[in-house]
């Protein structure tokens, strides 16, 4: 079995890319793609603790997508070059605008009567990609909120006192983006898209016009009915099924890695060949 979907300290894990890889050799996985929010940062490290596990670690990485036709869109990509200029130059725009947007809510927040510094999320954060959890845990520590749960519901959500809009790619450049680097393209969660079937399907063949090669169905908070259609549809369309836990450590205190969360997520090697030959194709 193998977990394509898992984050980091480089962005919004709460372990260090070495101790997720330590995680899933002790699961026996026998691969795992670390695919933190627009940052490559953990890569290194991680695959050097593959070797010792002999665990293949793959190169990943998760984006958020200007879209607004209802709900969240994320995409992973996988198996591209970690070194190409225009990927790594990318998502370093890409986090610059989450460090001006962290700013813009910490003054949002501050309008809103709560007061925490940037400082403050900055060492939440740690690592290189900063993200709404990182403001979460700052407010966790200011013993503003008891949870990260609470910090979103009361203040981080669409439609909260602290949100603001992050700067995404359009879903045509992110896939584009991904396969000029050599990688392959899925289309994360699709069940947080908020979409019904019709209009899900038109959707991904939007995106497939664009290059997309698969569909992340299994995910921990897909339901057996979601994930049975999601397969189908990536059957019906050519398109390849997919899956991880999106494992975050404490930051999603219930979502274990390689069996998310209530051990539905079960991701067959297979999958790997089946991105990796895309990807060569
Ligand atoms: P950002 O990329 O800064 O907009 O933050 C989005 C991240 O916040 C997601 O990738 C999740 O890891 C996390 N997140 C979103 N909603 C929640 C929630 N209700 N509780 C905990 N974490 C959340
Ligand atoms: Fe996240
Ligand atoms: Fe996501
Ligand atoms: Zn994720």
């Amino acid at each position: 079995m193998i977990d394509l979907h898992t984050h980091s300290t480089a962005s919004d894990g709460t372990l260090a890319p070495e101790a997720v890889v330590d995680l899933a050799a002790a699961q026996k996985l026998t691969a795992l793609a670390l695919t933190d929010h627009d940052t490559l940062a953990g890569l290194p490290p991680a695959i050097a603790r593959g070797k010792k596990h002999s665990l293949e670690v793959v190169p990943g990485v998760e984006l958020g997508i200007q879209w607004d036709g209802g709900g969240q869109m994320h995409l992973l990509g996988y198996l591209f070059r970690a070194d190409d200029a225009g990927l790594v130059e990318r998502l370093g725009w890409l986090r610059d605008r989450r460090r001006e947007r962290a700013q813009r809510i910490i003054e949002k927040l501050k309008a809103a009567g709560v007061e925490i510094s940037f400082e403050r999320v900055e060492a939440a954060a740690g690592g290189e990609s900063i993200g709404r959890p990182h403001v979460a845990r700052a407010l966790m520590e200011a013993g503003v909120v008891s949870s990260i749960g609470e910090a979103f519901g009361r203040f981080l959500s669409s439609g909260r006192p602290g949100y603001e809009d992050k700067d995404e790619l359009t879903p045509e450049q992110a896939i584009q983006l991904i396969r000029a680097a050599g990688g392959v393209a899925v289309l994360a969660h699709p069940g947080t898209l908020k979409l019904k079937a019709g209009g899900l399907q038109r959707c991904v063949e939007e995106l497939k016009s664009y290059g997309l090669a698969g569909l992340e169905a299994i995910w921990s908070s897909h339901s057996p009915e979601q994930v049975r259609d999601l397969q189908a549809l990536a059957e019906k369309l050519g398109l390849i099924t997919t899956g991880g836990s999106d494992f975050h450590g404490e930051n999603k205190p219930d979502i274990q890695l390689g069996t998310g969360r209530r051990g539905n997520v079960q991701v067959p090697d297979s999958v790997l060949t089946s991105l990796r030959q895309r990807a060569q194709a």
